[in-house]
């Protein structure tokens, strides 16, 4: 195990809680509260903690579009102009001061990899960051600004060769789509197929633009795919893309609606193979980018069972300290009250979900996804082809 570096940093301050669409929205800030408590509960510092500061349009301005930028300021200022400034989708409804907390998402990112950058530290952690899906002119799936391509353009720019690893259940459009022609970012996404999930995109032949051939990986899992194939696909895919790509950095998007509880995804993953993956992002930076990881939350909509747990395993992994067997006791007494008041499942007792706990995957299921894996390694002989 790596030396342990001085506590990673977490990016979480009030800021995070503005960025919230409203009553009933999947993506609430109430994942905050269980969130982060769990964190501290397992021993993160508060003092390592760096609260998200909002970036001016100039920062902003490195992936967005100059029109789109001002579409979002009136908006944020005139949520009901919705439909005549088109360029929100359905599932990202403008709310007042929606610029200010957008830009506080990037902030926290932009943030973290400044410190990266700086030497200040190697490790950095912003759960509420990791908006994959926003375009340079269009904020969908829940995503205003992308906070993932604004920060890895700033590493970008400094020479820095950055490997973009995302396990979100949904395919990571807007970075992949950012960085398609560019061969200083390598993206890598694991997500389940379009056919069966929105954003409906990412397929195993997409893999890069003209002058960057291979800088683009994508597995489509099945719906319904589990621990089994989800594992085999990471754990293949991911070391063999940085070792042909060499990265001097390394981002990831830990999204976790990949779980089995996740209301609005189908794939049916454990935390315990979550825990693995952080794991093994932890190696991978070690092992090839002298230990600079930022790593992000991302989608996520089971509040209390599922995200609380997924960011801790993340921290823990990026702590260098053991996974408990169970969830602090006050953690889960403190959460169950507000988890019940909203219909929603109660704190688990576990940290790891019980082996077996997730349905397995069909021999079908299993196949195609192997399938889908030799397809994409293929593509990544083209990484090595291609530097
Ligand atoms: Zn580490
Ligand atoms: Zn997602």
């Amino acid at each position: 195990m790596p030396t342990p570096d001085p506590e990673p940093l977490v990016v979480y301050g009030p800021a995070n809680l503005d960025y919230d669409f409203g009553l009933g929205h999947p993506f609430t800030p109430r994942r905050f509260g269980p969130g982060i408590d769990l964190l501290r509960e397992l021993g993160a510092n508060p003092d390592a903690f760096a609260p998200p500061e909002p970036v001016p349009d100039d920062v902003l301005a490195t992936v967005h579009t100059a029109p789109f930028l001002g579409s979002i300021h009136r908006l944020s200022e005139y949520p009901e102009l919705a439909a005549h400034e088109a360029v929100t989708d359905g599932d990202t409804p403008p709310f007042y001061g929606m610029d200010q907390a957008a830009a506080s998402v990037v902030g926290g990112t932009v943030g973290a990899m400044e410190r990266i950058l700086a030497g200040e530290r190697t490790h950095a952690f912003h759960p509420g960051g990791g908006l994959h899906h926003a375009f340079p002119g269009r904020a969908t799936g829940f995503c205003v600004f992308n906070d993932l391509a604004i920060a890895i353009r700033r590493a970008r720019d400094e020479g820095h060769r950055v490997l973009y690893l995302d396990v979100d259940a949904h395919h990571g459009d807007g970075v992949e789509s950012i960085f398609w022609n560019d061969p200083m970012v390598q993206t890598v996404s694991f997500h389940e197929s379009g056919l069966s999930l929105f954003p409906g995109t990412g397929w195993v032949e997409d893999c890069g633009g003209h002058d960057a051939r291979g800088s683009a990986v994508n597995i489509p899992l099945e719906l319904g795919t589990s621990d089994g194939s989800w594992l085999e696909a990471i754990e293949l895919v991911a070391p063999v893309v940085a070792a042909a790509f060499r990265p001097t950095l390394l981002v990831t998007q830990n999204g976790c609606d990949s779980h089995a509880l996740d209301p609005l995804a189908n794939l049916h993953i454990s935390t315990r193979a979550m825990s693995r993956v952080a794991r093994l992002f932890d190696e991978l930076a070690h092992r090839h980018t002298g230990g600079r990881w930022l790593a992000t939350g991302g989608g996520g909509y089971d509040v209390y069972r599922v995200v609380p747990r997924a960011w801790a395993l993340v921290w823990l992994a990026q702590a260098h300290r053991e996974v408990p067997g169970s969830t602090p006791r006050r953690w889960q007494e403190r959460w169950a009250g507000e988890a019940a008041a909203h219909h929603a499942g109660p704190p688990p007792r576990e940290m790891l979900d019980p082996l077996g706990s997730t349905q397995a995957e069909s021999p079908r299921i299993a196949a195609e996804n192997r399938l889908t894996v030799s397809r994409a390694l293929e593509h990544t002989l083209q990484v090595i082809d291609g530097y």
